[in-house]
């Protein structure tokens, strides 16, 4: 070895013992620290189990959150096969190590590091039974390390049968609904106690505790086999059973029974505050510790829903799942305070609730966003589209983009209330164009759309944003929230489901309030409210009529993959979607095609009677709004010739103050400007200008179109310049002081 090379070492070997007494204090500070914030080791003691109940808005139990018989099994009972089982996929030097697996921790952290957050468990039983008995499920450093403490202290105090018979029975089996422990689980899966599972089931069992969800037996039959298998053959590998045994036991069946239906009201909305109070609170405080969740629901509207919504869709058999199809969701939301009502998540209580976790294409319900982003850009209700063929050329496309009308008819000019009312799809996207697809995005992101995309390859910024052509697609809770705010005059409210929560003893550990906010003026909540009322009585929504005030939007999707309906009275706003759990897959059943109407005849009957018991009430017409009389064909004020008119509401100031041009009788008349009379043969040219006057009272008609009251049409001939005032008189004959016809014209413009 050379000079250098000595040198080089001893370099880095003090270098190395210098990191090494730094690695150490930081070390030492980071176990102090997280000594100090542990819970005392007391505390390993079971705590007396409690359940947490949970109230609807009456104060009415809906559901409780507990450890479903929970049957204690002593390790003797347990098939030395499962346990088996357990270990060899789970911790398979349980037998040999002293709670930690240092070797498997370096391993997990190297994987850490690299993707710079914790995913790796290296995890042995110990720590496992650590981490699910006595602490949260939150992955930071310091649980971490608090687990290994634990994990070294669980096996100073107890044997390795101990530990492992705390681990089945603690161990967490089923997430969603809160079973706990190998007996529980055993009747569950096979209805037969945990003593009489042969290997097969054993090794079933052992394979599901890594995830529950992922291997569902039940749910997902394929990937739980493929599980089975591979703790068999790990079983074999270790010596626990022969290749023969293994072999057999991968042919044998999975032998689970059909979930046991439970009785409850609002599963997937027990879910959806369950999921919220386990990250906040801890899965032990939830499950064990006795809390009293008081929330929005109201049973009476949340049993309406169930039963309406589900006696009513159509039965399209059921999935590889085991799911009837198609799938369903629903949600009910107080319009003032965004309190959620009534969550209908699907058809059955599986884990999956399309109320808040399933992104669909909303089609033609997403419109009413584009127009009410049109109102604040100064378009109105009647203002005039051309529902006519148009391309659009698409960078990166062939074809230009031609879009259809679903009648495939077109209809020439249309009010923009006509378009969204029967839901016409080209004057739509004509309008988008014309205000621009970052000012709709802009205004559905205020209203509480909150799953747009707004960059990458694929994303939302383009024409077919107003089809409800989306990347993502949105939920129906979104759909639900963005609507309140049309009936809650502009202000948005964040949907609660959640009142109070108290501790065992009473405690409030937190009480939420609304939480509202202007999301747009109230004259153009209004309006946009008024064109959805269209919607309802006289355009795409008929079957949602109520016979009360009420609004809404119809969407259905090409090929009937999902139909919608989003509506709200002044007192509630229901959101429901219907549509197969495989997106694609088109709602055809018998010959008949489900779309919007069938969502929203489910939605009036649901209104019907949600609101039976309660008073009509109307929309409040806020100030600063105004309506007036207007010509539907040409979208101005109606004059008296005009065929077709209708009384339509306005934001105060977009009102249109022209008179109907296509077919208002103009008398235009020559005056004088310096007298106002008619003009006469005296009158200077440069004076005399020709007016334009209503045939039907005389009133003049302005420059801009508009009435001005008072100045009618004149009668007399211009006493100022007469012949004997003017110089030229003499040039002019006595015979000229009638006025000339010619100054008198009609014109009649029918069209
Ligand atoms: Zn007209
Ligand atoms: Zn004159």
């Amino acid at each position: 070895m050379s000079k250098g090379s000595g040198r080089i070492l001893s370099i880095l070997a003090i270098g190395l013992i210098f990191l090494l007494c730094i690695g150490s204090g930081v070390l030492i500070g980071v176990i102090s620290a997280a000594l100090k914030s542990m819970p005392a080791l007391e505390d390993f003691e079971y705590r007396p189990i409690e359940a947490t109940r949970i109230y609807d808005v009456n104060n009415k139990l809906i559901s409780r959150l507990y450890i479903e018989n929970r049957v204690w099994v002593p390790l003797s009972e347990i098939p030395k096969e499962l346990q088996d089982a357990v270990i060899a996929v789970e911790d398979w030097k349980f037998r040999d190590h002293h709670g930690v697996d240092f070797m498997g921790i370096i391993r997990a952290a190297l994987v850490d590091i690299r993707e710079g957050k914790i995913v790796q468990g290296g995890s042995t039983i110990t720590q496992q039974l650590a981490k699910n008995a006595f602490l949260t499920h939150e992955r930071t450093w310091t649980r971490k390390l608090q687990e290994l403490l634990y994990a070294i202290q669980l096996e100073r105090t107890y044997t390795k049968d101990q530990i492992l018979e705390l681990y089945l029975n603690e161990v967490y089996f089923f997430p969603g609904q809160a079973v706990y422990g190998v007996e529980a689980a055993s009747q569950g899966y096979f209805g037969k106690s945990v003593r009489y599972l042969n290997l097969p089931e054993s090794a079933l069992l052992g394979g599901i505790l890594r995830n529950a969800y992922i291997y569902s037996p039940t749910q997902h039959p394929e990937s739980a086999k493929t599980r089975r298998s591979v703790v068999l053959k790990r079983m074999a590998l270790l010596g626990y059973i022969s290749e023969d045994e293994a072999q057999s036991a991968m042919e044998a069946p999975l032998g689970v029974i059909e979930p046991r239906p439970s009785k409850q009201i609002a599963p997937y909305f027990v879910d959806y505050i369950r999921d919220y109070l386990v990250s906040k609170y801890g899965h032990e405080t939830v499950y064990k510790g006795g809390l009293k969740v008081y929330t929005t629901l109201d049973l009476r509207l949340q049993n309406l829903a169930n039963q309406i919504l589900l006696s009513n869709l159509p039965d399209g058999g059921k999935d590889s799942k085991g799911l009837t199809q198609p799938q369903a969701a629903m949600v009910v939301l107080d319009t003032r305070e965004g309190y959620i009502r009534a969550m209908v998540g699907g058809r059955g209580e599986d884990e999956f609730n399309r109320a808040v976790m399933s992104y669909r294409q909303p089609g033609s319900a997403f419109k009413p966003f584009v127009y009410t982003a049109a109102l604040q850009a100064g378009y109105t209700p009647a203002t005039i589209l051309d529902d006519s063929p148009v391309e659009y050329v698409i960078p990166g496309q062939a074809e230009p983009w031609a879009p259809v009308n679903n009648d495939k008819k077109f209809r020439g000019p249309v009010t923009a209330r006509q378009a969204l009312e029967d839901s016409i799809n080209v004057p739509s996207v004509k309008l988008l164009d014309q205000i621009g697809t970052s000012n709709a995005i802009k205004m559905a992101k205020s209203l509480g759309i909150t799953s747009l995309v707004e960059s990458g390859r694929l994303n939302d910024m383009n024409l077919s944003l107003v089809l409800g052509g989306l990347t993502r697609g949105v939920t129906p809770l979104e759909m639900a929230t963005a609507y309140a705010v049309f009936a809650n005059q502009g202000i948005k409210a964040e949907p609660v489901a959640i009142l109070r929560v108290e501790d065992a003893n009473g405690n409030v550990l937190e009480r939420n309030t609304p939480k509202r906010q202007v999301a747009l003026d109230e004259q153009t909540a209004y309006v946009v409210t008024d064109m959805l009322r269209g919607v309802i009585t006289r355009g795409t929504g008929k079957s949602a009529n109520i016979g009360r005030p009420a609004a809404g939007k119809t969407g259905t999707t090409t090929e009937y993959t999902n139909a919608w309906f989003v509506g709200f009275t002044p007192e509630l706003v229901t959101c429901i979607w219907i549509g197969n759990d495989v997106q694609q897959k088109p709602m055809i059943y018998g010959g008949t095609r489900i779309g919007s109407g069938k969502a929203a005849a489910i939605w009036g009957a649901y209104m019907k009677e949600a609101l039976k018991d309660m008073p009509v009430s109307e929309f409040p017409v806020p100030s600063g709004v105004v309506f007036s009389k207007i010509c539907t064909e040409s979208g101005m004020l109606a004059g008296e010739s005009c065929p077709n008119t209708t009384t339509e509401v306005f934001v105060e100031g977009t009102e249109p103050r022209q008179l109907c041009y296509l077919h208002t009788r103009i008398q235009e008349v020559d005056v004088c400007a310096e007298s106002g009379q008619l003009a006469g043969r005296y009158c200077p040219p440069d004076q005399v200008e020709r007016r334009r006057y209503l045939a039907s009272n005389g009133l003049r008609i302005l420059h801009d179109g508009t009435i001005a009251q008072g100045q009618s049409i004149p009668r007399v001939t211009c006493q100022v310049h007469t012949w004997w005032t003017t110089d030229s008189h003499s040039a002019r004959s006595q015979e000229s002081l009638e006025p000339e016809d010619s100054s008198f014209s009609y014109e009649d413009n029918p069209n």
